[in-house]
């Protein structure tokens, strides 16, 4: 499958992409997983990346348009990918358009996963990320066996930079002021699933029903 997940931070985006990947194959294409893993390492894309990630401010879209086009044509993405955090743009989106055509690559659909305000903020401060392999719990739900370490790779399971209630405020401000408006954008071109995704297994459920997989 080759699918766009739209959505607030903390909508599940991330959650929802892990799950369809055990389905067929594809991959999980994360903008945010990508610049943290640079960020780690302290290559010279992570160093420019680190101040606007920490701000909860977006990257400048060259810098993401780059990454994406490397990745995309990587031969894992053979099998579909999910974008998971991009497009966040509406620059970033006609990037992709014609980088889709460049490619050959045709989408399925975009999913734009709907969730209340209260829950988004909720999920945000409680959730925690492996540093290592990303992996997402969340200390009421879905806490780690034990502590700080994580179940499936044994790395660190922490709470992201940009998870201060400033940089969550931030980040909310930002996506309603700049990827929001990508609902309209792919409303207009026809391809666009709303789903209300306070169940991320609900969601899957209704992904695979529009794929034609269950
Ligand atoms: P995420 O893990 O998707 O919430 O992304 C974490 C942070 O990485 C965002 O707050 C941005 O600073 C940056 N980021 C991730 N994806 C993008 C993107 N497509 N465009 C610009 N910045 C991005």
């Amino acid at each position: 499958m080759r699918l766009i997940l739209l959505g607030a931070p903390g909508a599940g985006k991330g959650t929802v992409a892990k799950m369809l990947t055990q389905i067929d194959g594809s991959v999980q294409i994360s903008t945010g997983d990508i610049l943290r893993a640079a960020v780690k390492e302290g290559t010279e894309l992570g160093k420019e990346a680190q101040g606007y990630m920490e701000r909860g401010e977006l990257v400048p879209d060259s810098l993401i348009m780059g990454i994406m086009e490397e990745r995309l044509q990587q031969d894992d993405c053979q099998k579909g990918f999910l974008l998971d955090g991009f497009p966040r743009t509406i620059p970033q989106a006609e990037e992709l358009e014609k980088l889709l055509e460049k490619l050959n690559i045709t989408l399925d659909g975009v999913v734009n996963l709907n969730v209340p305000r209260e829950v988004i903020l909720d999920r945000l401060t409680t959730r925690r990320t492996c540093e290592d392999c990303g992996a997402i719990y969340n200390v009421k739900s879905n806490p780690p066996k034990v502590e700080g370490v994580c179940d499936k790779c044994g790395g660190k399971v922490v709470q992201r930079a940009d998870e201060t209630e400033e940089a969550i405020s931030k980040r909310l401000d930002v996506f309603n002021e700049q990827t929001a408006p990508l609902v309209g954008f792919y409303e207009e071109k026809g391809n666009l699933w709303d789903i209300n995704a306070t169940s991320s297994d609900e969601v899957v459920r209704i992904i695979k029903e529009k794929l034609g997989l269950s």
